[in-house]
């Protein structure tokens, strides 16, 4: 007998992956959880039926999330991330020594709890001094900061369920509000290709750009996400992300990392015509 996950990407297309294993499942006051393991993956945790972190592609992932801001300004001190609770983000943060204070905001202790116990190589930096965990909804977690983040990461889940508020005008003007004066924010920001994730991908656009004087897109290519062609947002009140790369100060800091490097932080940043298109549109 073969077991297999299956997760709709479109009304017309599935993805599969062969599981050796389902290794947890439950239901919480948020979402359900599952974590399996499978050979071409490793393990691998969904949320509502939804693919968020496979031990393989993770690292394309929690680099792009991460380093493009931190080699726009290495000087970043004070970051809050929201949602992530697989942990990926904030250990590659914790990557970083200039970095004083790392909030994580995540409404769902649970996800932190499973991560811990069945992927520790994302997990690994939670117990960080630098590192606090605040078990609360992002949305209202957001709205008692002010000029206080140099950097602030959505590292949500799709806009259903938990992370619906996470998409709205409301969250990213009390994202702006939360921010220093030269503050970035990224976020993850869906896929141009199938169109649900693609309204939403407009949707956060239209909120960002409303708020943010710079709000680009830029691009990486994570299998198991739909389409395989994933986007993140880059927006900020003052650095530009490609004319303000400090590519010789992040060089030297000698930071090993799989899948981002300075070349290819550039390179995101140039989008397929029909992406530019959908961002126009929005
Ligand atoms: N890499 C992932 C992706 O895009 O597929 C995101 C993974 S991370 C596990 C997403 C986290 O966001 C989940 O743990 C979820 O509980 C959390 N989350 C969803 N809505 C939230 C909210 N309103 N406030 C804080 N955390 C939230």
């Amino acid at each position: 007998m073969e077991l297999w996950y299956t997760e709709k990407h479109s009304d017309d297309v599935q993805f599969s992956i062969r599981v050796e294993k389902q290794l947890y499942t439950e239901e919480t006051e948020y979402q359900r959880i599952d974590v399996m393991t499978s050979k071409e993956f490793g393990t691998f945790m969904t949320l509502d039926g939804l693919m968020m972190v496979a031990e393989k592609d993770e690292f394309i992932y929690h680099d792009m999330i991460i380093h493009p801001p931190m080699a726009v300004n290495p000087d970043i001190k004070n970051v809050l991330v929201i949602g992530g609770g697989d942990g990926g983000a904030v250990r590659e943060l914790a990557r970083y020594s200039g970095i004083e204070q790392i909030d994580l905001a995540e409404i769902d202790r649970t996800v932190i709890d499973v991560c811990r116990r069945f992927l520790p190589s994302t997990t690994c930096a939670l117990d960080d001094p630098r590192v606090k965990i605040h078990y609360e909804d992002g949305l209202k977690f957001i709205r008692r900061k002010a000029d206080f983040y140099d950097l602030i990461v959505v590292d949500s889940t799709d806009p259903f369920g938990p992370g619906e508020g996470l998409f709205t005008r409301e969250f990213y003007g009390n994202c702006y509000k939360a921010l220093k004066e030269d503050g970035i924010l990224v976020n993850q920001h869906e896929s141009p290709y199938y169109k649900t994730y693609a309204d939403s991908f407009q949707r956060a656009h239209r909120s960002i750009r409303g708020f943010f004087p710079v709000h680009m897109v830029y691009q990486a290519h994570i299998p198991t996400y739909p389409s395989g062609h994933w986007l993140f947002g880059f927006a900020s009140k003052h650095y530009h992300p490609v004319r303000d790369l400090q590519a010789e100060r992040w060089n030297n800091l000698g930071l090993y990392t799989k899948y981002y490097n300075t070349d290819l932080h550039v390179g995101s940043f140039a989008l397929p015509t029909y992406v530019k298109e959908l961002l126009e549109n929005a």
